[in-house]
Parts: C-alpha cells; structure tokens; sequence
C-alpha cells in the first residue's frame, strides 16, 4: 500500500462525504460505530469510486470494510455542510483561552511572593483575576467539548453567547484596572 495506491483528489461533489470521526471539531469525540445499514450505504459509495482517507489519504476505492486499510480509522458516510462555519465558535472560546494563558502566566508570581508579607504581596484583586482565569478557560474547554450543541444553534444565537462571552470578560477586565486606581 505505497503512494501510488494514494488519490489525488475525491471525486467532484464527494468531498466530505466520507470522513473520520476524528476531523478538526471531532478531536474529542468517541468512535463511530456504524451499523450494517452504514457499511453498505459506505462500501456502496466507495465501489469504484477514488475517495481519498481523510486521516491518511489512502485511496479508498472498492473498500471492503468500514475502516482504512492504511491507517485502520472507522469510516463512517455522512452528510456535512460544504463549508464548516466555526467562526462563532472559535470567538467564543477564544477570550476563555486568552484568559487561561494569562492566569497560567500570572500563577508563579502569585505563588512566589504569597507570604511576602502584609502590604508587600499581591493584591487580592490579582487573586480574583487569577480565579477568574482559571474558571473562564475551564468555561472555554466545556464549551468546545459541547460544541455540538452550540453549532447547531442558529448564526443569531452563536453570536449573541459568543458577543456574551466576550463582554463578560471585557467587564472583568476593566473591572480588574478599576481596582488599581
Ligand atoms: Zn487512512
């Protein structure tokens, strides 16, 4: 099973059509087990049809079973959009992520000098932020692991958590600058 067997391109209108469970959003997702209905819609599609793997790029044509003989992933046939729209998706996590890098950055300082003394320590507030940090990025993980259910929301409603998300920690923040004045 060399490179020659590999294919260059799925077939016009076929691309997506046949996809790993594992793909960009399905990193967490159990393995699909399709049933005897599944496999005969999948070889039935593959019979003399070049479609590449979409884990390995093996040539799939005329597959036997309901997994790649190169890379051995399940396959499964599915419906999917032509275009994935993530983008709500991605604005919403991002500010959790942001937030979880700062409060990974912010953690040593707060640990080093947490018994420096009344006046010389960090201030309370930053402990907050900290707290803050951790839960929003915890927020973003739980999220993204749900995300099925927030991409089969409508745009609007995607939007409007995503701009929620957002205002939520541009309050904290200024709120975190207002405690330093
Ligand atoms: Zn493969």
């Amino acid at each position: 099973m060399g490179a020659e067997h590999r294919a260059n391109g799925g077939v016009a209108g076929t691309q997506g059509a046949v996809s790993a469970p594992e793909d960009f959003a399905g990193a967490f997702d159990r393995e699909v087990i399709p049933s005897w209905d599944d496999r005969g819609w999948l070889l039935g599609f593959l019979k003399d049809r070049h479609v590449p793997c979409p884990r390995c790029g093996y040539d799939l044509r005329n597959l036997e079973s309901p997994r790649c003989p190169e890379c051995g992933e399940p396959l499964c046939l599915r419906v999917g959009l032509s275009t994935p729209r993530f983008g709500w998706l991605l604005i919403a996590v991002a500010p959790g992520l942001f937030s979880g890098v700062c409060a990974a950055l912010l953690a040593f300082p707060l640990y080093r000098f947490r018994n420096a003394g009344p006046g010389n320590g960090p201030p309370a507030a930053m402990y907050l932020a900290e707290a803050f940090g951790v839960l929003s990025c915890a927020a973003a993980c739980v999220l993204y692991r749900k995300r099925r259910v927030f991409l089969g929301w409508a745009a609007r409603r995607q939007g409007l958590a995503a701009s929620a998300a957002w205002l939520v920690h541009i309050v904290a923040f200024v709120a975190l600058l207002a405690s330093f004045v």
